[in-house]
């Protein structure tokens, strides 16, 4: 029998999941549907309930929902529990809603596996605190970089963040510490990064972090968690102010959802098909 699959969201029309599940599915002949289905937050856990009720097996999660996600889940995974949200349920066997977030996990092998990229030792700066800067601060700290800056628009959430996974840095021995957001445009207050991740919405709105030049260290990597046909405001601001190598979350999308579809079928599929596909769907968009 065909088994279902959904990712809920609102806005949820420009999603790539179900071309990219479909994708997977395909490759690893597996038999299953993928629709999207737009929830607003009042019908979001009641569209859940429903959609697992009538069968469906499991969802991925998208905004402004992940909150909610972990909230109407039975049981979550560690590191869903660390973001305090879920991008991927799954509908156990015995009737269960179990929560997972491979959001973290995602960015990590897009920047090792696909990008060569080895954090160790490095200096990172987080820009946002919101439902994203969540998801990937754990595994980032599990990287073992030398240190992480977290800043954002709202001080107190960067602040509640740090403090948050304070013990955890101490675990894997990585500094961890806020910088003020008015300071990212002070040159003398600011060390040189080795990469600067971007999980802020600020391109949505128009705008960009407030940047610096001496922000970037020589070989310094700025990765935008956004993604689009072009590159994104972040990243045209990154390449103005010398930043070595720009990477958009094109990649950090496919490896998400590659890691959500192992926890449903127990299957891997290869990503790097998908991501070009996805990247040649985006190019002809504006062709
Ligand atoms: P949230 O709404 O939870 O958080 C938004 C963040 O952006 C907050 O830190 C907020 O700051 C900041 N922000 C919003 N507007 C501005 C602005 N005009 N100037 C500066 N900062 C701003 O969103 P998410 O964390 O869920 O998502 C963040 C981004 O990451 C989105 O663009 C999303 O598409 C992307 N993403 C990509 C994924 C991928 O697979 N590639 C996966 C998950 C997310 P404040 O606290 O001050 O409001």
């Amino acid at each position: 029998m065909t088994d279902r699959y959904a990712v809920f969201g609102h806005p949820i029309h420009h999603s790539k999941s179900p071309f990219i599940h479909s994708a997977f599915a395909q490759q690893t002949g597996q038999d299953l549907t993928y629709t999207a289905i737009d929830a607003p937050a009042e019908t979001f856990t009641t569209a859940v309930r429903t959609f697992f009720a009538e069968g469906g097996k499991g969802a991925n999660v998208t905004v402004p929902h992940k909150e909610a996600a972990l909230a109407l889940a039975d049981d979550a995974t560690p590191r869903a529990q660390e973001a305090g949200a879920a991008n991927t349920l799954l509908f156990t066997a015995d009737g269960a809603i179990y929560a997972d977030n491979t959001d973290g996990v995602g960015l990590i092998r897009d920047l090792t596996n696909r990008w060569g990229l080895s954090l160790e030792g490095k200096r990172i700066l987080l820009l946002g605190a919101g439902g994203a800067a969540k998801g990937i601060l754990a595994p980032l700290i599990a990287a073992r970089p030398r240190a992480i800056t977290v800043a954002n628009r709202t001080a107190a959430r960067a602040e509640a963040l740090t403090t948050a996974f304070a013990p955890l840095a101490v675990r894997f021995d990585v500094t961890l510490t806020t910088l003020p957001w008015a300071q990212l445009v002070h040159r003398e207050a600011t060390p040189p990064f080795d990469l600067v991740l971007n999980a802020t919405s600020a391109s949505l709105a128009g705008s960009t972090p407030p940047l610096s030049r001496a922000l970037w260290a020589p070989d310094a990597v700025a990765y935008d968690l956004m993604y689009g046909a072009t590159p994104t405001p972040f990243l045209m601001a990154a390449q103005q102010q010398g930043a070595a190598r720009l990477i958009d979350g094109l990649g950090m999308l496919v490896e998400q959802a590659a890691e959500s579809f192992w926890l449903w079928r127990g299957v891997r599929p290869e990503t790097e098909p998908v991501f070009q596909a996805l990247r040649t769907q985006l190019a002809a968009s504006t062709a």
